[in-house]
């Protein structure tokens, strides 16, 4: 049995990493902040004997004994990590130094859950690891970017000096089941929007694009991850190379609601990225991993979920 840290263990991609790791029979302590996250996302754990919550900061130190550190803590919807930005980079930053300390100090493997941002606004397409971005170091954005950018390089910098084992993961748009349906992101806005008959909004002229990939394919990469040779650090994208424009979204969510919203077209925000694809060959090749749930599946799982919770 593995002790495992995860932190954001009650935001949405925490939360099914969470049931996931208490599937697979080890003992998991879950630290957040509930600044995005929620007690909601995790209740079903709480009397499991081998689940344990701590509400801690991680811009904090924190002192437990683990195997294995998961490190998503770290708002990941614009609208909340630009609401408070320069606690988005510490959270970043100073999270990073702390949950690597703490690796250092008990020999534990050490997971950062970095992002297609650190991609920023691409020049080539799709993107492939081995780019170095386009980030746009004084816009609304970077706190997000740059923080996230600054976490690989002390990812990279510990492995260097201190030779710890360490796994750097960028996460291309992901979706699913308990994101906030305030979370502001473009799927739960969409999806929420078409249930309750309001206009769908659509920043922009719709035709800039994402790639996203259903939750339950996203941690099976996280976990595979983690438990690949010592000697592979990543970075690896994950993420589902479907593209689609946002307003093919919106025509998507509105047939599989059966919605009469309307799209309605509302300003783009600034630094706002063109388009995103993963380039996912190194993930298939160093970890055999694949996404198997593509868009309109994905979109049918979240719908029903939604239509429980509003
Ligand atoms: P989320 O907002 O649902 O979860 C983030 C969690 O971190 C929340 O539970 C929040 O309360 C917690 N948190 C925030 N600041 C904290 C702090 N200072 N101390 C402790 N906990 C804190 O977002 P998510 O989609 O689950 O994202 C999880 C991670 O994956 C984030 O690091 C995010 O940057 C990364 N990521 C997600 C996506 C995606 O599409 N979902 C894409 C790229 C990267
Ligand atoms: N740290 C932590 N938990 C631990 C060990 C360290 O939170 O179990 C924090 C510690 O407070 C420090 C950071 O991790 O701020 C980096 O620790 P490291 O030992 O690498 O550096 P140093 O303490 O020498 O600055
Ligand atoms: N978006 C939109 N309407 C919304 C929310 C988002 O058109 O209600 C757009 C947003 O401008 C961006 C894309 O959808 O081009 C994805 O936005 P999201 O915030 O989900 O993620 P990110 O921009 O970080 O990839």
């Amino acid at each position: 049995m593995n002790r495992v840290l995860v932190t954001g263990g009650a935001g949405f991609l925490g939360s099914h990493l969470c049931d996931r790791l208490i599937m697979d029979g080890n003992d998991v302590i879950c630290a957040d902040n509930l600044y995005t996250g929620s007690k909601d996302n995790i209740r079903h754990l709480m009397s499991n004997p081998y689940f344990e919550f701590i509400r801690h900061d991680v811009t904090e130190p924190l002192y437990v004994e683990v195997d294995q550190i998961y490190n998503l803590a770290c708002p990941a919807s614009p609208v909340h990590y630009q609401n408070n930005p320069v606690k988005t980079t510490k959270t970043s930053v100073y999270g990073a130094l702390n949950m690597l300390g703490l690796a250092k100090r008990v020999h534990a493997r050490i997971l950062q859950a970095s992002t297609s941002e650190v991609y920023g606004d691409p020049e080539i397409h799709p993107q492939p690891e081995s780019y170095r971005g386009c980030v746009n170091p004084i816009g609304i954005r970077a706190c997000y970017d740059e923080g996230k950018r600054v976490a690989e390089t002390l990812f990279f910098d510990y492995n260097r000096m201190h030779n710890l084992e360490i796994k750097v993961m960028r996460i291309f748009n992901t979706y699913g089941p308990r994101m906030n349906p305030n979370d502001g992101r473009v799927v739960s806005n969409f999806i929420v929007q078409a249930l309750k008959g309001e206009d769908i909004t659509i920043y922009g002229d719709g035709t800039q694009t994402r790639s996203f990939c259903y939750v339950d394919d996203l941690i099976e990469g996280m976990v595979r991850l983690m438990n690949s040779p010592a000697d592979f650090h990543g970075p690896v994208n994950i993420g589902n190379p479907g593209e689609f424009t946002m307003v093919e979204l919106a025509n998507l969510v509105l047939e599989l609601t059966g919605s009469k919203s309307k799209l309605v077209f509302q300003p783009l925000p600034q630094d706002d990225p063109l388009q995103r694809k993963p380039v996912i060959d190194l993930a298939h090749e160093k970890l055999g991993w694949e996404p198997h749930i593509q868009l309109r599946e994905g979109l049918e799982k979240t719908i029903e979920y939604f239509k429980k919770v509003i």
